[in-house]
């Protein structure tokens, strides 16, 4: 069976480049030029998508992802949740509602920003069916089942959820992991971890505190993501202890 993890885009809020050709440090080359984060999960027959970026039509036609099954996410920002208008295609190709799931405040906040993919609007039919996620649940097609763990964590002034799914965490925003919720990340393969920079940010890890993280937690192997202009893929890559990586779009593995 087909069980595959792809990270769709690494970047920090504009990506890079920005919108301006602004890139800071870096050199563009495949491994520097990040769209904004999301990730995608095939089991089998079950796609399910983390996250809706800006980026989000693109990196779908990139990956060849042709189809889609339900959508989970972190938080309400921009870089997380405005690509949302893409997945009217999914709708019609469904025939049904794209089942979407988040936390109380994220659905919240979706419903009020994007009221029109949940309430009929001008003629258009809503697209997406919302439902609030618990500390377990499990997104199924058929005989697919994925099996997943949601939690709180802080990122700056709001929560953002982390997931956890068949051993894999996903953490893209996220400054502090609060004590009661670190036995979720016990055991993992991979953790898929928030590392924005080199200097301190009051939403986000930097460098030293996602390795801190790391270090705690031990996963088999983790793979540090929502990467600013100030690190280099591969002058990163150079400095990090064997099991951790810098993510790069499209990176992607079997689990
Ligand atoms: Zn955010």
């Amino acid at each position: 069976m087909k069980k595959r993890f792809t990270i769709l885009g690494c970047g920090s809020s504009l990506g890079s480049p920005w919108i301006t050709n602004y890139k800071g440090d870096l050199e563009m080359n495949s491994k520097n030029q990040r769209t904004r984060c999301c990730a995608h999960i095939q089991k089998g027959n079950l796609s399910v998508l983390i996250d809706t970026s800006p980026d989000i039509k693109y990196q779908f036609l990139k990956n060849k992802i042709t189809k889609l099954d339900s959508i989970i996410y972190t938080h309400e920002h921009a870089d997380q949740t405005a690509g949302i208008f893409e997945m009217r295609p999914f709708y019609w190709k469904n025939k049904s509602k794209i089942p979407i799931y988040g936390s109380n405040r994220t659905i919240k906040a979706l419903k009020k920003s994007y009221k029109f993919c949940f309430i009929e609007k001008h003629g258009y039919k809503p697209i997406m069916q919302a439902n609030i996620v618990k500390k377990n649940f499990l997104i199924k097609k058929g005989k697919f089942k994925l099996y997943i763990k949601a939690f709180d964590v802080d990122h700056g002034l709001i929560k953002a959820t982390g997931y956890v799914i068949e051993k894999i965490g996903y953490i893209s925003d996220c400054n502090n992991v609060p004590l009661k919720n670190l036995k979720y990340l016990k055991n993992l393969n991979y953790l898929i971890l928030d590392c924005l920079k080199i200097d301190k940010h009051p939403s986000h890890f930097n460098l030293d505190s996602a390795l801190n993280l790391i270090d705690l937690t031990k996963p088999k192997k983790a793979i540090l993501t929502n990467l600013h202009t100030d690190l280099d893929y591969f002058k990163l890559k150079d400095k990090l202890p064997k099991n951790v990586i810098p993510a790069y779009d499209g990176l992607s593995f079997s689990f």
